[in-house]
């Protein structure tokens, strides 16, 4: 009889992934501090008060996509990983990495959990063709690329996926290009950016909302982040409006604090936290990022 009520408690936990290891990260292509203190985002500041936020976080150099966005994805950076700028590829770039897998990829967090959490699912949903360049697919369970600067598309699939593997670990990349695309062409902070940060804002409750519906939103780890702010109708300088950028986590494991003041954190600090959020023991020795430790429970 005990023997049975606990396997009964087992089956229970297991079923509804009660231990947190589903991280969904939402990325916000060019989405500054500025940006994120001037737009509304009634959704994403629900969100976020139920864990904690930084708006002092900063990208690595240069304040450019592709660099940043590895960085988040590889805890290092560009000193690490070689990727320098926009134009790198596996067969061309300038600076040769210090690590890399037999296909010769920079360890990403994707290869790290797949060789260490057993049943661990990962996607990767994007709308930049670019920014797949420096993972290595053969990690990635599901890769959608939306065409046009679309993501309402990705986002449907996030769900589907995030549902169909809900009793699994599972990592899911949710990224989205607009932000940064309404800044180049109508400049940082102009209406039509703000526009864009609020709507993605309506995008990002929606998909909440029905997760929470479903009974998925308390036992999963959100990651809300972004690559680089940006001034005038670009980036990659080192102005505060390029080099400071939101940074934000709810979970389970996630402490419930809010805005945390004087939160000095890095984008090469993301996959340190995803990697400590599924318990990951080892990880590659080439990683320079740091595990900021306050914001767990
Ligand atoms: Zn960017």
């Amino acid at each position: 009889m005990k023997k049975l009520s606990f396997i009964a408690i087992l089956i229970f936990f297991t079923s509804i992934n009660v231990f947190g290891q589903r991280v969904v990260i939402i990325g916000l292509d060019g989405f500054s501090s500025e940006g994120f203190k001037t737009a509304k985002h009634p959704n994403i500041d629900k969100m976020v008060a139920d864990g904690v936020l930084s708006l002092t976080t900063r990208p690595v150099m240069p304040s450019v996509t592709l660099p940043n966005w590895t960085s988040h994805l590889t805890g290092s950076g560009p000193e690490e990983h070689g990727v320098t700028g926009n134009d790198w590829t596996l067969e061309k770039h300038q600076l040769k990495a210090i690590d890399e897998d037999q296909d010769g990829y920079y360890p990403s967090i994707f290869k790290v959990l797949k060789e260490q959490v057993p049943g661990v699912k990962t996607a990767f949903y994007y709308n930049w063709a670019e920014l797949i360049n420096t993972m290595n697919k053969k990690y990635l369970d599901e890769v959608s690329f939306e065409e046009n600067d679309g993501y309402v598309g990705n986002y449907q699939k996030a769900l589907d996926f995030i549902v169909k593997y809900k009793k699994d670990p599972a990592l899911i990349f949710l990224y989205s290009v607009r932000v940064d695309h309404a800044g180049h062409k109508y400049k940082w902070m102009s209406a039509e950016y703000i526009a864009a940060i609020e709507e993605a804002d309506v995008a990002i409750g929606k998909f909440l909302d029905s997760l929470k519906a479903q009974n998925l939103y308390k036992s999963t780890h959100f990651m809300l982040i972004t690559d680089h702010g940006g001034t005038g109708n670009g980036h990659g300088g080192t102005s505060m409006s390029e080099m400071q950028v939101p940074w934000a986590i709810t979970g389970p494991k996630i402490r419930r604090a809010g805005l945390l003041g004087n939160f000095y954190n890095s984008n090469k600090n993301t996959s340190m936290v995803i990697a400590h959020i599924f318990g990951v023991k080892t990880l590659p020795g080439s990683w320079t990022g740091m595990l900021p430790e306050k914001i767990f429970k």
